[in-house]
Formats: structure tokens, sequence, C-alpha cells
């Protein structure tokens, strides 16, 4: 029997997150897999459960000061039928999981299980998003990539709650999420590449890549992009080998069963080098149905 907690407000919620060592719990669905495979991504079920899907300071999509704020409790369903979310994270929620899951499942439980093949991250690192932390002592921000460590690895101290997804306000004349997987939907990413850019009078203005699944964290090198931005499609085309083969230093994929590295690797730089040379001089962005 899991000794568990369901506290009414987000004060409560983090004293027994302090004073009994709580497991936060939102929608339960990487948390209940992890504990029924018997491994440990944190279920350690000895500790206590805390509910935390439920709180107020944790639910719901605001717009504040030029950003859009959603709560960590905010259902994958919920992100993705929010128009004011933007067309990238949407993208990436349609492919998630199946309609079911993703009525349980929350953002902010995809961020803090930090899974290399989570859908939600690639996206919130092209989007620059930073998270709000709430614990014993006060709120603290962070930017995406300095909260996640690791497989399963998070800077959230033993007493805080992830209450907010903050993602500044931007606009992007091209925006794709390609995730390869056996299916459409209901598997998880072999590989991932979140990509948007801005292109004004054939000039590339703004570019951002991040690739999921393929080294322990989500990879973004800004100094790579800042490499292509102020160049035409010609140029970046001249560009392409010095580019691709940064981004191959910065791949580190593993073998597992879902794919091979070699395949990973491959896959992940044609993504790039298709990006660089088509997608992200045009403006066809759809949102998929969601219905896989
Ligand atoms: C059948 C199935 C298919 C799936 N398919 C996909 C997929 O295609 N892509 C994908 O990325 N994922 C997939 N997942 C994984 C999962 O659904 C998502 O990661 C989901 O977003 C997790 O959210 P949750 O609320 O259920 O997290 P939970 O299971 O409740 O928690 C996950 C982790 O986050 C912590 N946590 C949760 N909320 C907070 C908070 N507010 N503050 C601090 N810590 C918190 C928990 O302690 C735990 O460590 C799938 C899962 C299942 C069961």
């Amino acid at each position: 029997m899991v000794k568990s907690f369901y506290p009414d407000t987000l004060a409560e919620a983090l004293r027994i997150r302090f004073d009994e060592s709580a497991i936060p719990y939102a929608g339960g669905t990487d948390l209940m897999a992890a504990r029924r495979r018997g491994m440990g991504l944190l279920p350690d079920f000895r500790r206590p459960v805390l509910f935390v899907g439920h709180l107020r300071e944790c639910r719901g999509i605001s717009r504040r000061n030029n950003h859009l704020t959603i709560g960590a409790a905010t259902t994958l369903s919920e992100v993705w039928e929010d128009q004011r979310v933007p067309d990238l994270l949407r993208q990436a929620m349609a492919m998630m999981a199946s309609p079911a899951v993703r009525n349980l499942g929350t953002l902010g439980g995809n961020i803090c299980h930090a899974s290399p093949a989570g859908d939600a991250l690639p996206p919130l690192h092209v989007l620059d998003a930073t998270v709000t932390l709430a614990g014993a002592e006060g709120k603290r921000d962070l930017n995406l990539a300095e909260f996640i460590l690791g497989p399963g690895r998070t800077d959230l101290h033993d007493d805080e709650i992830l209450t907010t997804i903050n993602i500044p306000d931007s606009a992007f004349t091209s925006t794709w999420y390609r995730k390869v997987a056996p299916r459409r939907s209901s598997a998880l990413a072999k590989v991932s590449l979140a990509a948007q850019a801005v292109v004004r009078d054939g000039v590339l203005n703004d570019l951002r890549l991040a690739a999921g699944a393929v080294a322990p964290t989500v990879v973004r090198s800004r100094q790579v992009e800042e490499m292509l931005i102020g160049h035409t499609a010609t140029e970046v085309h001249g560009l392409l080998p010095e580019i691709l083969g940064k981004y191959d230093g910065l791949l580190a994929p593993i073998d597992d069963q879902r794919s091979t590295a070699a395949y990973r690797r491959k896959v992940t730089l044609r993504l790039i080098r298709y990006f660089l040379t088509r997608r992200a001089w045009t403006s066809d962005d759809k949102i998929p149905d969601g219905k896989g």
C-alpha cells in the first residue's frame, strides 16, 4: 500500500513534499508504467506519493508579459488543443502516445521524466522555454537545458515542484517537428528534430534546431545556428558539409531496443540537411489531427 497525499493548495503540497520526501504524481503515465516494469526512474514507491495534477497553481495556460505560461499539470491534450500554444509544440503533442494517454499525461511530467526521447523537449528547447520551480525557500527559474541533466535526471530539488513552463513570444516563417518512429503515434521516437526558421528577402534571419533521442539530453547548438544566420539558400548549401560535420560531432546516439546508434546518426543528419535545404525556405506547416 502506497501512502499518498492530495493537497488543496501549492503551499500545502510544498510542505508535504518537504516533510514527507514525497514523489510528485501528475498524470501517472510514466510513473505507473515504470512501476509496472519494476524499474526505477525515481518511482521508489516506498516513498509517499504527492498528487499535483489538480493544483490550481500548476494548471492552465495564460499569456503574461510577452510569455505564454503553461501550468506543469496541463495535460498533453490541453496543450495540443490551445491555439495560443506555438505550432511547433502542438505538432509534437499531436504525435505523442494516444488520445487516452494524452488526456492523462502532462507537459510537466514529460519534462520531469527527462527521457531523451521525450517529445516535448526538442520543441521546448527551440522555443527557449524556461521552467519555474517552487520550493520551500521560494521560486526559481531555469532554462530547460539547465534543468534537464541526463536520462531521468533533472535539477529538481527534493523540496521542489515544477509549477509552470514559460515560452517567450516569437514568430517564425517555417516550423517543423519530425518524429521518426515505427508508427505515427503511440510509439517513442527513434529520433526527432524540432526546427524553426525566419526567412526574409531570401535570407535566413533566425534559425533554431534541436534533436532528440540522439544524446543523453537534447542536442542544440546556438554556435552552429549563428554560423548560418544571415546567409541565402545558396550560401547555406555551400556551408552544409561543414555544418553537418559539426552536428555529427555533437550527436552521441546509443543502440537500444528501438534503434541503432548508426541509424539515429544518419537519419538525424538527413533531417537537418532536409530542413536547411528545403523546409526552412517554405512555410507549409500543418498541425497533425492527433487522432493517431
Ligand atoms: C502508452 C504510452 C505511450 C507514451 N508515448 C509517449 C510518446 O509518444 N512520447 C513521449 O514523449 N512520451 C510518451 N509517453 C510517456 C508519458 O505519457 C509522458 O512523458 C507524459 O507527459 C508524462 O506525464 P505524467 O503527468 O503522466 O507524468 P507522471 O508519470 O505523473 O510523472 C513523470 C515524472 O515527472 C515527475 N513530475 C510530474 N509532475 C511534476 C511536477 N509538477 N513537479 C515535479 N515533478 C513532477 C514525477 O515525479 C515523475 O518523476 C507514453 C506513455 C505511455 C504509458
